[in-house]
C-alpha cells in the first residue's frame, strides 16, 4: 500500500516561480490573484511529490501526517 500522507503548503518563501503547477499539475493550481499556487488535492505519496518537493526553491511543500 502507498503512504499516503497530508500535503502542506507554506508560502512565506514562495517566489512564485510557478515550477509546483508545472511538475505536478494534479495537485496544484495558479491562483491569478495572489500569484501564488493553491492546493487540488489534500493528500499525496511522497513518490508524487518528491521532484516537486526537492524542486521547490522555497521550501514551501511538505508533506505532513500519515493517512
Ligand atoms: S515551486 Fe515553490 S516557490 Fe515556486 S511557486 Fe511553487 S510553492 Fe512557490
Amino acid at each position: 500500500m502507498e503512504n499516503k500522507q497530508e500535503i502542506e503548503l507554506y508560502l512565506g518563501e514562495c517566489t512564485g516561480c510557478g515550477a509546483c503547477i508545472e511538475l505536478s499539475p494534479i495537485f496544484f493550481a495558479w491562483d491569478e490573484y495572489n500569484e501564488r499556487p493553491i492546493l487540488l488535492q489534500t493528500i499525496a505519496t511522497q513518490e508524487d511529490l518528491e521532484i516537486t518537493i526537492n524542486f521547490c526553491p522555497g521550501d514551501c511543500i511538505a508533506l505532513g501526517k500519515s493517512k
